[in-house]
């Protein structure tokens, strides 16, 4: 069992441990040690970052009470002249017995406090006021969420975040104790799961008693403020995505930094950038529709200046564009067309979209000729089939003029 200094303890960052074993393995040492402050990855927080023996600790895990820190800890090859004599002689920087120095993380390790801090505050005035349990906890340096087991409302989270800032603003001393077995039985405290063994309580004076393994600040005035940044239902209760402490700061900064962009961008101040977005919306929606009304005028006279030019049973024409306009079209030609009229939109470099009509007659010849001819894709009905082929204008041009269409 690695003794948990952090439990007691969680403002010290620079400590000497004894090292009980140093185990390398995949490239990394995996070191045991009589104690440690570096917080293990569990309830649903991240791992402390920080250096052993002045080497990068990347990962901590815990496992039946034993603290195992990984570290990137390089072997060191040939230290002496007989071992430079073997070039794979190697041997870990770190051994079993010797002391060893350690640094926790202090600004990584007291953000997470801060954020656990809060959690606790908002999980018991949660509990207090809706009797709904915190049922899930996450917390990495990016993101933080809370569940519950009920249903609370966009007013139920105003109202809770602002007591619970209410509670930082406050100052109530928090504190961490493991509890005789006799006082145990006096207390009411949350817990996320039935436990076994010494149980660790957290104490946020006047607000909330809950088990829990992690470290803490010790008032809540050090949290500094919360914020709740979204809500979504989750398993039929609730998910809040929140920040607080110093993290909230830095996401405030960044938030602001976004909205002067964006303002700078769309050059209005902050407050008027979302009547500038709708009017981009609006003027966009009617640059659309001309370019549409544009299209179709154009089509309507290519339509009718190549009929009149050479009027035909069956109609081919060739069309700018993605392919948008071919169902107008199809519905222009229709009027001067007695069999069938073949449309392509596109061009030869990137291929054309066609679309093949015939309300009186079968367009499935025509569809299996340009398949088998010219390897298009596509299908429909008897009178009406879309596809894609890619093929130039003047291959299209060739065959259906062999057919007939002009
Ligand atoms: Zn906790």
């Amino acid at each position: 069992m690695t003794e948990r200094w952090y439990e007691t303890d969680s403002y010290t960052t620079d400590f000497d441990a004894t090292v009980l074993s140093a185990e390398q393995a995949d490239g990394v040492t995996k070191v045991v040690l009589n104690g440690t402050f570096f917080f293990p990855e569990e309830g649903g927080q991240s791992q402390d970052r920080g250096t052993l023996g002045g080497f990068p600790v990347t990962d901590v895990q815990i496992k039946d009470g034993v603290i195992v820190h990984i570290v990137a800890c390089p072997t060191r090859v040939g230290e002496t002249a007989a071992d430079s004599m073997q070039e794979k002689t190697t041997a870990c920087a770190i051994h079993a017995g010797e002391t060893i120095h350690g640094t926790v993380d202090w600004d990584f390790r007291f953000k997470n406090m801060q954020m656990h801090s809060a959690e606790h505050i908002f999980s018991g005035l949660v509990f207090r006021l809706y009797g709904f349990a915190n049922v899930g906890f996450h917390l990495s340096e990016n993101s933080a969420t809370m569940d519950y087991n009920g249903v609370l409302t966009e007013e139920d989270v105003t109202r809770l975040e602002m007591l619970a800032n209410r509670t930082i603003i406050e100052n109530h001393p928090i504190r961490a104790w493991y509890p005789s077995e006799e006082e145990l039985k006096t207390l009411s405290y949350r817990s996320k799961k039935a436990l076994t063994g010494p149980i660790r309580l957290v104490e946020v004076q006047d607000v909330d008693l809950c088990a829990c393994c992690v470290p803490h600040v010790r008032s809540t005035g050090e949290i500094g403020c919360m914020k709740i940044l979204s809500r979504e239902n989750y398993k039929g209760g609730v998910r809040l995505h929140y920040i607080g402490g110093f993290r909230a700061i830095e996401h405030y900064g960044a938030a602001l930094k976004l909205i002067g962009d964006a303002g700078q961008r769309l050059s209005v101040k902050p407050d008027g950038i979302v009547s500038a977005i709708e009017k981009l919306i609006l003027d966009n929606k009617e640059l659309n529709y001309r370019l549409v009304e544009a299209e179709r005028a154009t089509v309507d006279s290519k339509i009718r200046d190549t009929y009149s030019a050479a009027p035909s049973e069956n109609f081919l024409l060739f069309l700018p564009g993605d392919g948008a306009i071919l169902r107008y079209a199809a519905d222009t030609a229709e009027q001067y067309c007695t069999g069938t009229c073949a449309l392509f939109a596109g061009d030869d470099e990137r291929g054309y979209r066609y679309l093949l009509e015939n309300p009186n007659g079968s367009v499935t010849e025509l569809q299996a000729l340009l398949k088998t001819e010219l390897a298009a894709r596509g299908g429909g009905t008897e009178h009406s089939v879309s596809g894609r082929v890619t093929a130039t204008e003047e291959d299209i041009s060739t065959l259906l003029n062999r057919l007939g269409f002009r």
